[in-house]
């Protein structure tokens, strides 16, 4: 099935060069339907990595961005501005915290990342608090893989064992253990309390995932942790970055996942499904008090700017998309696939293997006791016709939102049935 160019020439997110595993050549993509080279056609359970919320080959999608086309594709950003970067700016104001009023547009979500921890750093160097610029998060997380993201990602799971002291050493504290919808423990925001009160000194900020922390661990938590953390960030003089990049735009059943909590970052970053997996963009957000200190330090500007900032087919076609998420009842449509998700995974809480199933807005986890064979599973689902990629223990899946009850019942009794086999 492997292209013989691909898998002597091209190298795949996290694979080896001397062993890399099969590929499957997509011929095109619609709907939430994959199509293979050799005709085969899987059901979508990945969103392209939680971003084609609205399937592919979307016609009203593809129109935004050849409308755009006719104008211009990019246009540098320095100097210069436009109607997309502005009347998307407009919409996130709109459905952001009401707080959160600058907006910088970065072309990845860890380039989001990136420059939401540079804010901080610039924030507190621009009062004179030279020595703030460490950073504070919980074991579980994930953040992107350039330098700084990578250092905030979870130590064990991340990949700080691979670069060692190449990375800077941030402030850990335990991933919270408190459940979402579940009891909420005292004692989990100890060792976050324990930390800041010792070295909020050197601490700029705390980053954390808010309730779902993906790619760490695919984890759901209890709201209280951030209402607490926000709390104790406010009392040590540390600011609250969101990242938002994965569970923005409906996923987790509300529009952001900070709702859960109703609480509001400083700095906020979102990505994914911002542009409908169309093409990569990503924001971070920040308020006014943030924006003005940066502004007035010594440096007196903020110091990014990446050269496709604010790209014009990007903005365009997530103007596009949002307006679409907005205009429809997403809320009533995730909760269909939560509830398809619930009934199905909930089947398989006791079979021999599953460690654990858990479901939240269109996000569907069974945490194995093991970690999973992925080339045997991969080659099985194809086979099969559907598209989900495990990782470590983790099966999970997190489908476009216009998946129909059909396909997704279809997704998951194959997903379901190989999982007990
Ligand atoms: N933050 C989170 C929460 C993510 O899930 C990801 C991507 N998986 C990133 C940051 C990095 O985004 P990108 O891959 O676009 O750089």
């Amino acid at each position: 099935m492997s292209d013989s160019f691909d898998r002597l020439h091209l190298w795949h997110p996290y694979t080896s060069m001397l062993d890399p595993l099969p590929t499957f050549k997509v011929k095109r993509a619609y709907g939430t339907t994959i199509e293979l080279e050799n005709g085969k056609q899987l059901i979508d359970g990945m969103s392209s990595w939680w971003c084609a919320i609205h399937g592919y080959n979307h016609a009203e999608l593809n129109d935004a961005i050849q409308i755009q086309l006719q104008n211009m594709s990019h246009i540098m950003f320095g100097g210069l501005t436009h109607d997309p970067a502005i009347e998307l700016g407009k919409v996130l104001l709109a459905i952001t915290p009401k707080a959160l009023d600058k907006i910088f547009y970065a072309d990845s979500g860890s380039v989001a990342v990136e420059v939401a921890l540079k804010m901080a750093v610039q924030y507190w160097t621009a009062q004179g608090q030279h020595q703030k610029t460490n950073f504070i998060t919980t074991h579980s997380g994930y953040h992107g893989d350039t330098w700084n993201a990578m250092s905030v990602c979870d130590p064990v799971t991340g990949m700080h064992q691979i670069f060692g002291s190449a990375l800077p050493i941030r402030y850990f504290v335990p991933a919270p253990q408190s459940r979402y919808g579940g009891e909420w423990y005292v004692d989990d925001i100890k060792a976050l309390e324990e930390t800041l009160a010792t070295h909020h000194e050197q601490i700029a900020a705390m980053i954390i995932e808010p309730i779902v922390q993906g790619a760490g661990g695919m984890r759901f938590y209890h709201p209280e942790y951030l209402r607490q953390a926000k709390t104790l960030c406010e009392k040590y003089h540390v600011l609250m970055i969101f990242d938002e990049i994965a569970t923005g735009f409906g996923r987790t059943g509300k529009l952001f996942a900070w709702e859960h909590a109703d609480v509001v970052p400083d700095i906020m970053c979102i990505g994914k499904a911002l542009t409908g997996g169309y093409l990569t963009l990503a924001a971070t957000l920040t308020s006014c008090h943030v924006a003005d200190v940066i502004s007035s330090g010594e440096a007196g500007v903020f110091m990014h700017g990446p050269t496709f900032m604010a790209n014009p087919l990007a903005c365009a076609v997530a103007l596009k998309s949002t307006t679409l998420l907005l205009e429809q009842d997403w809320q009533s449509n995730i909760q269909r696939i939560e509830k398809i998700l619930t009934t199905h995974l909930s089947a398989l809480i006791d079979v021999e293997g599953v460690q654990d199933v858990r479901v939240l807005g269109a996000i569907g986890v069974i945490e194995m006791k093991e970690a999973v064979h992925l080339k045997q599973l991969q080659d099985v689902f194809v086979a099969r016709g559907i598209w989900v990629r495990p990782f470590g223990k983790l099966v999970y899946v997190m489908p476009p939102y216009v998946i129909s009850t059909a396909d997704l019942t279809q997704l998951l009794t194959v997903l379901c049935d190989v999982v007990q086999q």
